[in-house]
C-alpha cells in the first residue's frame, strides 16, 4: 500500500481510504458479515483510514460491531466520522452527537472528526457562533477528538475563507477529473496544501459516473487513446497524481473492487499519469459533461422522500438516457420506480413539498429536475400501465 504523510501531524495514512457509506447491504440493511470480511481484508492489506458519519444510517454501529468482533482491529486504523452540522442548534448538541458516535463505534476517541457537509462560509459562522471552537478545543485536550476538519460542498469562493476561519487539522473535498472547477476544485486543493493541510478526497469516481456509468462516447475516446479498459482505475490514478492529495476515499462493496483499488493505489504515485493520458481525459471531459445533465452522485442525503420518490435513481436513469441512449434510460427508470416490487413511484409523484431541498450537497433543485425527468422519461400513461402490469403479475 502506498502511504502519504499527514502534513499536520506526521501520521502515515494509506493513500486509499475506505468509504464505509457504501457498505454491502441487502434490502436496505447493512450486511455485517460481508462488510466485516471487506474491512478485515482492507486493513490486512494496509488500509488504515476508515470514513463514516453520524448520518450514514447504521454505518457507525456496523463499524463498531466489526471492531467488537475483531479485537485489536480498531487500534490499526484511523477512524473518521462526522458531526451532523445541520442538526446542531445548541452547544449541547456537539456533546450529544459525539457521545453517540463514540458509543456506536465502541471507541473512546475519534482520530479524524469532521464538521459534516459545510456548504458556505455563512453556515460555518452559524456553527461557530454556537461555540464549536471552544468545544472542540476541550475535546482535543481530553483526547476524545485527535484531529478536527470539515467536509466541504460549498462554492469555490468560500473555500479559502473556510480554510482561514479556524485552525483546522485537515479537510475533505469532492475532487475528480470532472470537478476541477466545481466546489473546492483544484484551486481549493492547492490552497489547502499551501496551508499545510492534509486533503481527503471524496467522490473520486463521481458516484460511478467515471467508472461503470461512463458515457459510451467518452469510453470510446479513452479506448482510442488505449486507456479505456478500466475507467475507474484511470479516474483514481488522475486524483492520486496530485501530490497535494493525502487520502482518496472509495466506497468499495465487493472484494474485487477492493483488490483492484489497492492494486491501483500501489502504483499511482504523483507524476505517474502521463501527458497522453491527460490529453485523453481532457477530450473525454467535454463529452461526459454533455451526457450528465444532473450532477447527482447518488449519496442519498435527500432521502427519504415522503412520497417515496427514489430521487437518486430517477436522476441516474435520466443521466443514463443521455449517456447510453433513451431506451436504456427508460428501462432504468421503470426499474428505479420500484414497479417490480409492486410499489411504483415516479418522478411525477413529487408534490414539491420541499422536504429534500437544502439537503443535497450538489445543490440540485430536486423538484425542478424531477420535472425534467418526467418530461423526458415518463411517457403518457406509464405509471398506470406499470401499476396495472404489476397488479396482473401478482394475481
Ligand atoms: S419535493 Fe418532491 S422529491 Fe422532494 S421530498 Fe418533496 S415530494 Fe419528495
Ligand atoms: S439528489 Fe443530491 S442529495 Fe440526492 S442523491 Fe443526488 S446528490 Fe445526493
Amino acid at each position: 500500500m502506498q502511504f502519504r504523510t499527514d502534513a499536520k501531524n506526521g501520521n502515515e495514512l494509506s493513500a486509499l481510504g475506505f468509504g464505509c457509506m457504501r457498505f454491502p447491504s441487502t434490502a436496505g440493511r447493512i450486511d455485517i458479515d460481508a462488510s466485516e470480511r471487506l474491512i478485515v481484508e482492507a486493513v490486512e492489506r494496509g488500509i488504515n483510514y476508515l470514513d463514516t458519519a453520524y448520518l450514514y444510517s447504521g454505518n457507525e454501529a456496523a463499524l463498531g460491531e466489526i471492531f467488537a468482533r475483531n479485537p485489536g482491529l480498531r487500534d490499526k486504523v484511523h477512524i473518521a466520522t462526522k458531526l451532523p452540522m445541520a442538526r446542531c442548534e445548541a452547544a449541547t448538541d456537539f456533546d450529544k452527537y459525539l457521545e453517540r458516535s463514540l458509543e456506536r463505534l465502541s471507541a473512546d476517541h475519534i482520530d479524524y472528526y469532521l464538521v459534516h457537509n459545510v456548504t458556505s462560509a455563512a453556515a460555518w459562522s452559524q456553527l461557530s457562533s454556537l461555540g464549536f471552537e471552544e468545544w472542540v478545543k476541550e475535546q482535543k485536550e481530553v483526547r476524545r477528538i485527535l484531529n478536527v476538519g470539515f467536509s466541504y460542498h460549498g462554492p469555490k469562493a468560500d473555500f479559502p475563507l473556510l480554510l482561514d476561519s479556524f485552525d483546522w487539522d485537515f479537510c475533505q473535498i469532492q475532487y475528480n477529473y470532472m470537478n476541477e472547477e466545481y466546489q473546492a476544485g483544484t484551486a481549493g486543493l492547492m490552497a489547502a496544501a499551501q496551508r499545510g493541510l492534509p486533503v481527503i478526497v471524496m467522490e473520486p469516481l463521481l458516484g460511478g459516473k467515471l467508472a461503470g456509468e461512463l458515457p459510451t462516447a467518452a469510453r470510446s475516446i479513452l479506448s482510442d487513446a488505449g486507456i479505456g479498459d478500466d475507467p475507474a482505475r484511470l479516474a483514481l490514478r488522475w486524483v492520486w497524481n496530485h501530490p497535494e492529495v493525502t487520502v482518496v476515499l472509495s466506497g468499495m462493496n465487493t472484494q474485487e473492487q477492493l483488490l483492484q483499488n489497492i492494486e491501483t493505489a500501489d502504483e499511482a504515485f504523483p507524476g505517474s499519469f502521463d501527458s497522453a493520458e491527460a490529453m485523453a481525459v481532457e477530450k473525454a471531459r467535454e463529452n461526459i459533461a454533455k451526457s450528465y445533465r444532473v450532477p447527482c452522485t447518488g449519496c442519498g442525503y435527500c432521502l427519504p422522500c415522503p412520497k417515496g420518490v427514489n430521487i437518486p435513481m430517477c436522476f441516474a436513469a435520466y443521466n443514463t438516457s443521455f449517456a447510453h441512449g433513451w431506451y436504456q434510460g427508460m428501462h432504468q427508470y421503470i426499474t428505479a420506480s420500484g414497479a417490480m416490487v409492486g410499489n411504483a413511484r415516479f418522478a411525477s409523484d413529487c408534490v414539491g413539498c420541499g422536504a429534500c431541498l437544502g439537503k443535497c450537497p450538489q445543490h440540485i433543485d430536486i423538484p425542478n429536475e424531477l420535472a425534467s425527468v418526467k418530461k423526458r422519461l415518463q411517457v403518457p400513461g406509464l405509471p398506470t400501465l406499470v401499476r396495472l402490469g404489476v397488479g396482473m403479475m401478482s394475481r
